[in-house]
């Protein structure tokens, strides 16, 4: 099959890859039908994270079963799946509790590489679900969606606690934090601030449900926010970067008692203890558990009630994959869907 490989920073191919086939009794294999480039593979792209050996890319992936391993009782061959970036058992005690990303037995998708023709996907049973039927050709970048950066926004905007009577503050600007915006607005947050310095995706931003665009960053950022909300800073704040600027503007954003919802991959990011301790607030986040929300967000996508998939706005075959991490590299795009 074709996939792509990471040689060296800035170096992507698609090349020939080996067939992925049954390697565990709980496996399946799929037969992707999009998958798409993440902020969190530029890191590598970009060298921040080392490349040794040629990597396989990608982590997001929707597609029809191809095969399942004898273990597999609820995932059958020709179903259309979701998935999300960590595979999951769903039955141990994290995954119970909401955490499929920390499952015990959780394995980290991105190793297996889904910028390819088909993916063997580990613990099928309790990582994939199934949509209602085959979908739709304009429902695909949406579902894709689903699979990590609908699914990250809205756990973020759920660890923040957004909601009804509260003002939510989002800190980035990528399809994770746009989609911070639009999960805000689902739960009902009644203002929802957007920061974001670039023009499309604050228009973006505004049809996801942002009622208030922020263009200053850091401490000015900081300001505004407050300024806007009667010198107290958001009830809720979305970190969507990683970085240490992005997290302090967020911790700093929050007002005493209020809540961040973390997401962004943290880079070197160091929290001084002091200033956490007198800010009073709460900090949840972490590799969001998409497993948890997925069979809620394919429904209100299958219904069309949210259309998550526009922040894909650049569409390449697979074999254009460099010129897709290059796009988002140089922020001339938000997000690449790449089509096997
Ligand atoms: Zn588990």
């Amino acid at each position: 099959m074709r996939g792509a490989i990471l040689r060296a920073p800035r170096d992507v191919r698609v090349e020939q890859r080996e067939d992925p086939k049954i390697e565990q009794p709980t496996d399946a294999v799929i037969r992707l039908a999009a998958t798409c480039v993440c902020g969190s593979d530029l890191w590598p792209y970009r060298g921040i994270e080392a490349v040794t050996d040629p990597a396989p890319m990608g982590h997001e992936y929707i597609g029809t079963v191809k095969e399942v391993g004898s273990d597999v009782t609820t995932i059958k061959p020709g179903q259309f799946v979701v998935g999300s970036f960590f595979a999951s058992d769903n039955t141990c005690p994290i995954c119970q509790a909401g955490y499929q990303s920390r499952c015990v037995n959780a394995e980290l998708m991105g190793t297996i590489g889904t910028q390819a023709e088909y993916a063997r996907i580990p613990l099928a049973d309790g990582t994939l679900v199934a949509t209602p039927g085959m979908p739709a050709d304009d429902l695909l970048p949406s579902l894709l969606a689903a699979s990590d950066v609908l699914g990250t926004g809205w756990f973020a905007a759920v660890a923040a606690e957004a909601g009804p009577g509260r003002t939510v503050a989002v800190v980035g600007d990528g399809a994770v934090g746009l989609l911070g915006v639009l999960a805000a607005h689902q739960l009902g947050a009644e203002r929802i601030i957007a920061m974001s310095r670039h023009e499309s995706r604050q228009q973006l931003a505004l049809e996801f449900g942002a009622t208030d665009i922020v263009t200053e960053r850091g401490d000015e950022g900081v300001a505004t926010i407050k300024k806007l909300t009667d010198g107290l800073g958001a009830h809720s704040v979305i970190e969507a970067v990683g970085t240490q600027e992005s997290m302090m503007q967020a911790i700093r954003s929050t007002r005493p008692g209020g809540h961040v919802g973390y997401v962004g991959v943290a880079h070197d990011v160091q929290l001084p203890g002091d200033e956490l301790f007198f800010s009073a607030i709460h900090l949840h986040g972490g590799p969001a558990p998409v497993r948890r929300f997925l069979p809620e967000l394919i429904d209100q996508i299958w219904q069309r009630h949210i259309d998550p998939g526009k922040v894909f706005d650049l569409t390449l075959p697979l074999e254009e994959a460099a010129e897709g991490y290059a796009a988002m590299d140089e922020r001339r795009a938000i997000k690449t869907l790449l089509r096997p």
